[in-house]
């Protein structure tokens, strides 16, 4: 690359890296979701980002706002409740994606308009009264625990059926589908199966049909491993540090 047009400014010489914005993060991801579906067939209408803002602020969501994402990741509804107002103005989706004590059932039925991390009835009860109260309802996703490590929340695999079977007794809760995190792991091979068990307990759920309950959407894959959760059918990835940046401290 030439240097020689910023001759007259030595400084701009020093150390140029390349450029970093939103924008462009954003537009590598893309081209990541857009090669992993060609791989296996897949259309790349098929897969949303769903960018996770927990950590960073107001402006950071505006900056997505500008590119055109209404949807914002976030894992504390403390957090919500402090950007929320900053962001009146806007057209904000909070999606709540961390798993939730039963006492912040309250904030999620008023700012929220999706959960990701169900994952127990005493939740669905609490959201049940409280959604209720506010006379509206709430799109949730089941999140199922697909790895064996300690710190990873959600249903164990086989609860699923009997728990989404009893999620009918509570008609403001719209069940769209599961979520799942994988193990934090170097080995794609443990990574991939995480996704594909998410996918088998998807089929297998759907096969008994429970009345009021779809099951169209599997929330999976984040910026370290998205590609291997496209390829085995994500419909959404909730991508945090590729898209705003790395985060000062694990959230
Ligand atoms: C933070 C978080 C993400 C995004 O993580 P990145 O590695 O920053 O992409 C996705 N899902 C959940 C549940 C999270 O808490």
């Amino acid at each position: 690359m030439s240097t020689s047009s910023n001759s007259e400014h030595p400084s701009a010489q020093t150390q140029q890296p390349l450029p970093d914005t939103m924008a462009l993060r954003i537009g590598r991801i893309q081209a990541r979701m857009a090669q992993a579906c060609a791989r296996v067939g897949r259309d790349p209408a098929e897969v949303e980002l769903l960018p996770v803002s927990k950590t960073f602020d107001s402006n950071a969501i505006r900056e997505a706002l500008a590119l055109g994402f209404t949807r914002f990741g976030e894992n504390r509804m403390q957090e919500v409740a402090q950007k929320a107002p900053l962001l009146e103005d806007c057209n904000v989706h909070w999606v709540v994606i961390g798993s939730l004590q039963t006492n912040k059932a309250k904030e999620v039925a008023r700012y929220a308009s999706e959960l990701q991390s169900l994952d127990r009835l005493e939740l669905a009860e609490a959201l049940e009264r409280r959604l209720q109260l506010e006379g509206r309802t709430l799109d949730v996703l089941v999140q199922v625990k697909t790895s064996t490590e300690d710190t990873k929340s959600g249903l164990e695999p086989a609860e699923l059926v009997p728990f989404l079977k009893q999620l009918s007794q509570y008609p403001s809760l719209h069940v769209k589908g599961l979520m799942t995190m994988a193990v934090l792991s170097d080995d794609p091979i443990a990574v991939r199966k995480c996704f594909s068990q998410l996918r088998e307990l998807r089929d297998q759920a759907r096969q008994e049909g429970i009345a009021g309950i779809s099951l169209e959407r599997l929330s999976m894959g984040m910026s370290g491993d998205f590609e291997l959760a496209i390829e085995e059918g994500s419909t959404e990835i909730r991508v945090g540090s590729a898209v705003f940046g790395s985060r000062a401290a694990p959230a």
